[in-house]
């Protein structure tokens, strides 16, 4: 590859100039007054008050005032109005009624609390970022309605960061919309979030990425070992479908598998995390889950959307999904004191940081596609003009076909086509789209264009 990049150097060198990029690794200001306004006070009081409602179990009661799922959905949807008022934050119930299947016994009413912040510019509104954490709760028995059942990991910790993240960033202004949503029924079968991913997709929703964060309590393992250094980022590469979509066949034709929208999505997002929160890393796991487990950005991925997980380095099983008990001394249960409120303000910190960038950046571009028609060892790209009024130009990002990350990144200028002196087959591209601020898009794969 070096002798390659060599003669690259030589061939850039002879291209014609073309406007200075925007400083596409600038720090916004917005984005670092958002990441430092987080509080992990605010989580932790979050959590402990979603704690005390006893059992958020999703066929809890719906009646009290002080305890089962009903007052907990409620209690945030009343604290998202409180803490939008005055901003253009829209708090509102999505409800459907599930009918009995493996985990819901009776027909039972599952209500997602969902605070949208529409996105200010005319040309990127209908663009949508979603962000989500579980709110209800289970214990030993998924059935079982009665029961203690705090969740104050699996899933209080990312219900209070969603809720953080919506009471900070609605003072703030971006381009794209952006959507906090905590969610019912995901320890039943997925069912709020499959609800209102369905609902998406019937209307043709333009959802540009989606972040569940599920687990993110905790920074010590079973063993007591304590990692607050990093948060643990899945993403999929290409989707289990029976029949495999035109958009996944080209992908494996060219090798692309590492290139699906998803994992553009996650380079994104550790691109903007590790820029915002330092000595802070987003470890991309190249997986859809953990090994048989699963969270609310499967029904996502299920409908063509770009989703990814956010969950703690090591999990500690014996704070999740147990009934409170002590066995040998020790205390089991998903209690708040396994919670770490400074770790949980760190993932939230990231989910901010790369949920702004998104949403003050141009959409990624359009049909994406390398000219296959001539044989040669130049690469001719061709994309469509983004529509944004801010957008200053695209730039290309390629890598080794057996690196993960981008190595190499050239603006372009205002262009719907640039060709690169370097060979398609020996590298992998990716088209951005950047804005005049330096707001970056995720990158955009290639497809053949014969
Ligand atoms: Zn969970």
């Amino acid at each position: 590859m070096r002798h390659q990049y060599v003669l690259l150097a030589a061939a850039l060198a002879a291209l014609p100039a073309v406007a200075a990029e925007p400083g596409a690794a600038r720090r916004q200001a917005q984005i670092d007054q958002i990441v430092k306004e987080i509080s992990p006070a605010r989580i932790e009081a979050t959590i402990r008050k979603l704690v005390s409602f006893r059992t958020r179990h999703t066929m809890s009661d719906t009646v009290s005032e002080t305890e089962g799922i009903g007052a907990a959905r409620r209690w945030i949807k009343a604290e998202l109005e409180r803490c939008g008022a005055g901003t253009p934050l829209q708090v509102s119930f999505d409800s459907h009624v599930a009918p009995v299947s493996a985990r819901i016994s009776r027909p039972t009413e599952i209500v997602n609390v969902v605070a949208t912040l529409p996105g200010s510019q005319p040309a990127s509104v209908d663009r949508m970022y979603v962000v989500s954490g579980h709110y209800d709760s289970r214990n030993t028995d998924v059935m079982d309605a009665v029961g203690d059942a705090p969740g104050a990991n699996d899933d209080a910790s990312g219900t209070a960061a969603v809720m953080e993240m919506a009471c900070v960033m609605a003072k703030y202004k971006f381009d794209a919309t952006l959507v906090f949503m905590t969610v019912a029924a995901e320890e039943q079968g997925l069912l709020g979030a499959a609800h209102w991913a369905e609902q998406a997709k019937q209307k043709n929703w333009n959802i540009a990425g989606m972040f569940t964060n599920d687990i993110i309590g905790s920074s010590r393992d079973e063993h007591g070992r304590k990692d607050d250094t990093q948060v643990r980022l899945f993403a999929e590469g290409l989707p289990v479908q029976k029949e495999n979509s035109e958009t996944v066949r080209t992908l494996i034709q060219t090798g692309g598998e590492n290139d699906s929208l998803s994992r553009q999505l996650a380079r994104a997002v550790k691109e903007a995390g590790e820029r915002y929160v330092p000595k802070f890393k987003v470890n991309i796991i190249q997986r859809r889950d953990r090994y048989l487990r699963g969270g609310d950005h499967m029904p996502f991925l299920e409908r063509g959307y770009a989703a990814l997980r956010f969950t703690e380095p090591a999990e500690d099983f014996n704070h999740q999904h147990q009934n409170i008990r002590t066995e040998n001394g020790v205390l089991i249960g998903d209690l708040p004191q396994y919670n770490d409120y400074d770790y949980i303000a760190k993932v939230a910190r990231v989910n901010a940081a790369a949920l702004s960038s998104l949403a003050l950046a141009p959409a990624a571009p359009q049909k994406v596609q390398v000219r296959t028609a001539k044989l040669q060892n130049d690469t001719e790209l061709v994309w469509q003009a983004n529509s944004e009024p801010d957008l200053a130009g695209y730039r290309i990002v390629w890598r080794d076909t057996t690196a993960a990350d981008w190595q190499h990144a050239r603006f372009v200028g205002k262009v719907t086509e640039f060709t690169m002196p370097l060979s398609k087959d020996n590298v992998y591209f990716g088209v951005q789209a950047v804005d005049v601020d330096g707001n970056v898009s995720p990158a955009s794969y290639p497809a053949p264009l014969r």
